[in-house]
């Protein structure tokens, strides 16, 4: 899998693409991660990528060309399964969404700024708009790596045990179960003793059970839709 990064600010984005599993991914030849500097494709002087908004207001605007110059040659090389925008506005990422966009060949995701990008970009490029929750950050570098991570760890062959993201919250509908590790018994607080039985079987359905029991107990949303999927 290939994902093209487009942003005015590369270095928000290095550490957190170039640390534990995402750089893992990288590493093992997964997963190729591409960021570009959208100043590269300025037309301006100073290498500007804003302006002002027209009709007046607070807060300068990310100009069309250097995006769409940026976007022209990275279609040009490839073609694009997704051209992603980072926006408060878009769809809430989630768990499907990640599995989903976790099995495609090439994405583009593009990092706004300042008030957001001009309209005509959304219109004429853009095919998914990705929001990472309901609150305003100032830049979608943060927002691009969250949902770089969110997808990459599900790629094949990146995590070492696949199972592992299988598991995890919202894979199933269901919040994860609590988890342990040693020593057995820390200032007297005792893992559950099912746990160190040995007994598969029994284990498995403890998870489960706990599994149910905290979906029901934080997320009673999540928890009517299981019962409602059942129940069909
Ligand atoms: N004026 C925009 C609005 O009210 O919808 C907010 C612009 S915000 C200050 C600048 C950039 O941060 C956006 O263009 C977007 O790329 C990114 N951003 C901010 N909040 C985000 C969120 N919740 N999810 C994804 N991207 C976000």
């Amino acid at each position: 899998m290939r994902i093209d990064i487009l942003t005015g600010l590369p270095s928000l984005l290095a550490s957190p693409l170039n640390d534990s599993i995402v750089k893992r991914s990288q590493s093992k030849g997964i997963v190729e991660i591409v960021i570009h500097d959208l100043r590269d494709y300025s037309l301006q002087n100073q290498r500007s990528i804003d302006d002002y908004a027209y009709g007046g207001g607070a807060g300068m605007v990310m100009s069309p060309e250097p995006i769409a110059r940026c976007f022209d040659s990275l279609m040009d090389e490839r073609e694009y399964d997704e051209l992603i925008y980072m926006t408060p506005d878009g769809t809430t990422l989630n768990q499907p969404m990640a599995n989903h966009l976790s099995l495609k060949t090439n994405l583009a995701i593009l990092c706004g700024h300042y008030k957001g990008i001009d309209e005509r970009i959304r219109q004429h490029y853009i095919t998914k708009e990705v929001s990472i929750g309901d609150y305003v950050l100032s830049g979608g570098e943060i927002a691009a790596a969250v949902l770089t991570d969110a997808i990459v760890r599900l790629v094949p062959g990146v995590l070492n045990d696949e199972t592992s993201a299988l598991t995890d919250s919202f894979q199933d509908d269901l919040l994860a179960p609590p988890v342990y590790t040693r020593p057995a018994n820390f200032r007297d607080w005792e893992v559950p003793k099912i746990l160190l039985s040995g007994n598969e079987g029994a284990i498995e359905k403890w998870r489960e059970e706990k599994a149910i029991e905290r979906t029901k107990e934080r997320r009673p949303d999540l928890y009517d839709r299981i019962r409602g999927n059942e129940e069909d």
